[in-house]
């Protein structure tokens, strides 16, 4: 396998190893673990797969999980009482409330209803401008697993180039929030970004997070960049690609992340990591 490879398997599975030894430990001092409630609304495919995966990474790890699945005419008022059950329930550390919601919903509003305490996802605008003002929080898992990467493989992020690509509130801005504070110096770019292939040619590291499959190509890599691909984006042939051209991107990048098996997992991982945090908390 090649030596530029930024694995999130092998990322994942050393901190997911570091958070079953500490579940271990509180069941055996507490004689409790922690717990996580899933909210799934209707029959979104992937979002099904996503619950499940999830649903397996506690049970690796030792970490009780529930799912509430809803039928897709669930209304606002009856998935609000469910979320303000879950908000009260003691064993329930975190809740994640599986994304896209069925369009009569409002999101926002269901986001916000969530316990910021519980809000394992760092959604909650509580915990968004906690992480604004670099104040401990939940922190968005997928960017919070970016950042995670980097540091196992002691990739260097003070003073560099960083280019995120995407603008998203549980993506895009998150990460280039942490990437700040790690002392990059940061460009956001979107749709509306002009010269984007310049932009991108000028960057150290590369976040790229908007969807698009294959759109990052050799020629807008500088040599040696370190690229992070959080794209998940299913071709016609039915395989899965990154937002980069991996097989050429791979040639020119100092280390690269591939898809899947790169940010993916660290998502689930840090998903894991704070509701355990949030145990944590709820017992101190
Ligand atoms: P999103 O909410 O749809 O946001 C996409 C962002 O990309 C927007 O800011 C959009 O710009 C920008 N964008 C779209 N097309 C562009 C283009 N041609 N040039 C420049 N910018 C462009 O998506 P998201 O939720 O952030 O997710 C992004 C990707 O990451 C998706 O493929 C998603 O499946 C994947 N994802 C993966 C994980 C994981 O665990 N691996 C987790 C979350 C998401 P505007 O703001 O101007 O519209």
């Amino acid at each position: 396998m090649s030596n530029k490879l930024i694995d999130g398997k092998v990322v994942s599975e050393k901190i997911r190893g570091e958070i079953k030894i500490s579940v271990d430990k509180l069941k055996k001092k507490n004689s409790t673990v922690p717990g996580l409630a899933a909210v799934l609304v209707g029959e979104d495919g992937p979002s099904q797969i996503y619950v499940r995966n999830k649903r397996k990474a506690c049970e690796n790890v030792g970490i009780y999980s529930e799912e509430h699945k809803m039928p897709e005419n669930t209304s606002e008022d009856e998935l609000l009482k469910l979320i303000d059950k879950l908000n009260n329930q003691e064993n329930i550390n975190g809740i994640l409330i599986q994304l896209p919601l069925p369009k009569h919903i409002n999101e926002t509003k269901i986001l916000n209803s969530v316990n910021p305490d519980k809000d394992v996802d760092g959604f909650h605008p509580v915990n968004a401008g906690n992480l604004f003002e670099g104040k401990p929080s939940y922190i968005a898992c997928t960017p919070h697993g970016i950042i995670k990467m980097l540091e196992h493989y002691e990739l260097d992020i003070e003073g560099k180039n960083a280019v995120v690509l995407g603008r998203s509130n549980i993506v895009g801005k998150p990460a280039a929030i942490l990437l700040l504070q790690k002392n990059a110096t940061v460009t956001v770019c979107h749709s509306r970004t002009k010269n984007i292939e310049e932009i991108l040619k000028n960057a150290d590291i590369i976040v790229a997070a908007i969807g698009r499959a294959k759109y990052v190509t050799k020629s807008m890599v500088k040599k040696d960049a370190i690229v992070i691909d959080v794209g998940i984006n299913r071709l016609e042939t039915g395989k899965l690609v990154g937002d980069v051209d991996f097989d050429e991107v791979h040639d020119i990048a100092s280390m690269i992340t591939p898809v899947p098996g790169g940010v993916g997992p660290m998502t689930i991982t840090m998903l894991l990591w704070n509701t355990l945090k949030s145990y944590e908390n709820s017992i101190s």
